[in-house]
């Protein structure tokens, strides 16, 4: 496959250039409105402790509806300016005005949330005469229609700090962690490694090298390994500053702010509460074993006594199938139309309409994801296709985060935001679609074991890698709090999780101590564990399957009305919806059974 012929995405509907007065009339009108906003929070005195129209809730339904017509119109705005300058700075990093431009965006979402903290320690204050405030929450309007998100920021306003303390703490993240997180995303998106291949030396990107992981040449791949850890090695030093600023922050706060410990804002943001964690994680723990067998197979079919960590990839059989994109497309659209004609249609759009960037090149970052282009609806996808079943999966998988995006068009923006618990959902049961659609056309048990491979592959990531990335956040954050971390401190802790989830699975003299060098998801400031909820997301999407299996078509409707609501009701009253109560350990491991169902067929293959 020649990787020239891959797309690049286009958003020329949303903006003609950066340079478009379009462009720049858009970001003007931003600004303006934030102005606007600030006024208006001020005239109304919506501030911790600020005026409460006293016996009137329906003059308090319309100065809380103020504020929520003016933020959902800005978050919209911001969100596909955003969109917008990610698509230019996430596909080249050289380009440095686009560089600029993200950045600028990021002080006006810093004064959006700003905004917020005020309104929210407003509605604490508001929330103190409950009795009004839920009479408010009655008043047609939007007041009403934002019910849930403003009950959970009145929960949620005991976390905060005093006005000028958030106000600071806001301000400063722009020059702290923040700048850490985007240093991390340069420094590692800029790293290319000379690497020699068929008697010629390659300058390679950081996420090609990282693909040939998947290479049936074991040499190839461990070299590409050694060669992936001496990069890492070179760069480890601005990496372990940016991962101590970052985790040190957000240790900080979490005291300031009352938190309990590291897992409580996770928890929250993932709207669940520890008794399901406490519930997943006892079932992931029980299904290790499973993995190891399955690794120790991996490891026999391989010829070798013990799995190293560049066979976890490695394609078992030789006749692994290669897809062109095309054909990637054809089997997607044909798949999904099993599915439903709404999640085809919808596919349809993004490959015909050039939502899709596949071409691996430097400058882009690595991986894959799905934003949501709120101006005019769309999604874009970004993803480095190399033909391999994994990256057809992948790609399914980001068209499904597509069609959750799709789902909730008529939400404003403050119904959307969905926890990362079910974000996952809509992905996880399209890649599903996918993988039983590939396994159930695999003509021989050599084709079959393949695709099994490569689900496990995965499987494998989400229960056995994601685990030991838990237990890694877990042990930076408790050390974090006494003291910053050397780089070799951070190589210690991930190899001492890695050798906990892998168990005896892997060789434990070649694991991959780097691993918090590369994953952004570390350095996000206000994401903290992002890991556990994908675990949850796959269990649960893998859940749902089961229960469309036995549904069929009447499991649509409800499933589409349970995307569209993602981003208005907890976890566990979504999922109740379906009749799933995910507090119990039964529900989980039902899911887990059909990933070990794949894993016995696997081993007597
Ligand atoms: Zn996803």
């Amino acid at each position: 496959m020649n990787s020239r012929d891959l797309p690049h995405w286009d958003l020329s509907n949303v903006y003609p250039s950066l340079e478009s007065q379009a462009f720049k009339e858009a970001v003007n009108e931003m600004k303006a409105g934030l102005d606007d906003l600030d006024d208006y929070l001020t005239e109304q005195t919506i501030e911790q402790g600020g005026d409460v129209p006293e016996g009137n809730p329906p003059a308090l339904a319309e100065t809380i509806s103020g504020y929520l017509n003016r933020t959902n119109a800005l978050r919209r705005l911001h969100g596909t300016l955003q969109a917008y300058v990610y698509a230019f700075v996430s596909t080249d990093s050289y380009n440095t005005s686009a560089r600029r431009l993200l950045s600028q965006l990021e002080a006006l979402k810093v004064r959006l949330e700003r905004q917020e903290v005020q309104f929210r320690g407003w509605i604490g204050t508001v929330a103190e005469q409950p009795e009004l405030f839920e009479a408010a929450l009655e008043v047609e309007g939007p007041a009403e229609q934002h019910a849930f998100y403003l009950r959970e920021r009145a929960e949620q306003s005991r976390y905060l700090m005093s006005p000028a303390e958030e106000s600071l703490a806001a301000e400063l993240s722009l020059s702290g962690s923040r700048a850490w997180e985007r240093l991390q995303g340069v420094v590692t998106s800029q790293v290319t490694v000379p690497f020699e291949r068929d008697g010629e030396v390659e300058e390679l990107p950081i996420a090609a090298l990282q693909n040939l992981r998947s290479d049936p040449d074991p040499e190839l791949r461990r070299r590409a390994y050694e060669a992936e850890l001496a990069a890492w090695e070179r760069k480890r030093e601005p990496l372990a500053a940016c991962l101590n600023g970052v985790k040190g922050t957000v240790s900080t706060l979490n005291e300031r702010r009352g938190r309990e410990d590291c897992l409580d804002r996770p928890l929250d943001q993932a709207r669940m509460d520890r008794e399901t964690l406490e519930a997943m994680l006892s079932v992931v723990e029980d299904g290790l074993p499973a993995f190891h067998r399955y690794f120790k197979k991996k490891a026999e079919r391989l010829g070798k006594e013990k799995l190293a960590w560049w066979d976890l990839y490695a394609p078992v059989s030789e006749s692994e199938k290669r897809y062109t994109f095309p054909e990637a497309k054809e089997l997607i659209l044909e798949t999904f139309g099993t599915f439903s004609d709404r999640l085809q249609a919808l596919a349809r759009r993004a490959f015909e309409q050039r939502w899709i960037d596949a071409q691996p090149r430097d400058g882009k970052r690595g991986g894959a994801f799905c934003m949501g282009v709120p101006g005019v609806e769309e999604s874009r996808i970004l993803c480095n296709f190399d033909g391999s079943f994994g990256q057809l999966s992948t790609l399914a998988h980001e068209l499904g985060h597509a069609y959750h995006n799709e789902c909730r068009i008529g939400k404003t923006m403050l119904q959307r935001p969905t926890p990362m618990t079910l974000a996952e959902t809509a992905s996880i049961l399209a890649q599903t679609l996918v993988t039983n659609a590939v396994l159930d056309e695999a003509g021989d048990p050599e084709e079959e074991l393949a695709i099994l491979e490569s689900y496990l592959i995965d499987g494998g990531q989400v229960v056995v890698d994601i685990y030991s990335r838990y237990l890694f956040e877990k042990a930076v954050f408790k050390q974090r709090s006494d003291a910053e971390l050397s780089a070799d401190d951070f190589c210690d802790l991930m190899v001492e999780a890695q050798r906990e989830a892998y168990g005896d699975g892997l060789d434990p003299r070649h694991l991959h101590r780097y691993m918090w060098a590369w994953k952004p998801h570390y350095y996000s400031p206000n994401r903290s564990f992002y890991n556990f909820p994908y675990t949850f997301g796959m269990l649960f999407g893998l859940g749902l399957y089961a229960i469309y299996q036995e549904r069929g078509d009447a499991f649509l409707p409800a499933y589409d009305d349970l995307l569209s609501s993602t981003g208005e009701a907890r976890s566990a009253e979504l999922a109740a919806r379906f009749g799933i109560d995910i507090r119990d350990r039964g529900f989980w491991e039902h899911s887990m059974g059909l990933i070990e169902e794949r894993i016995e067929r696997y081993l007597t293959l």
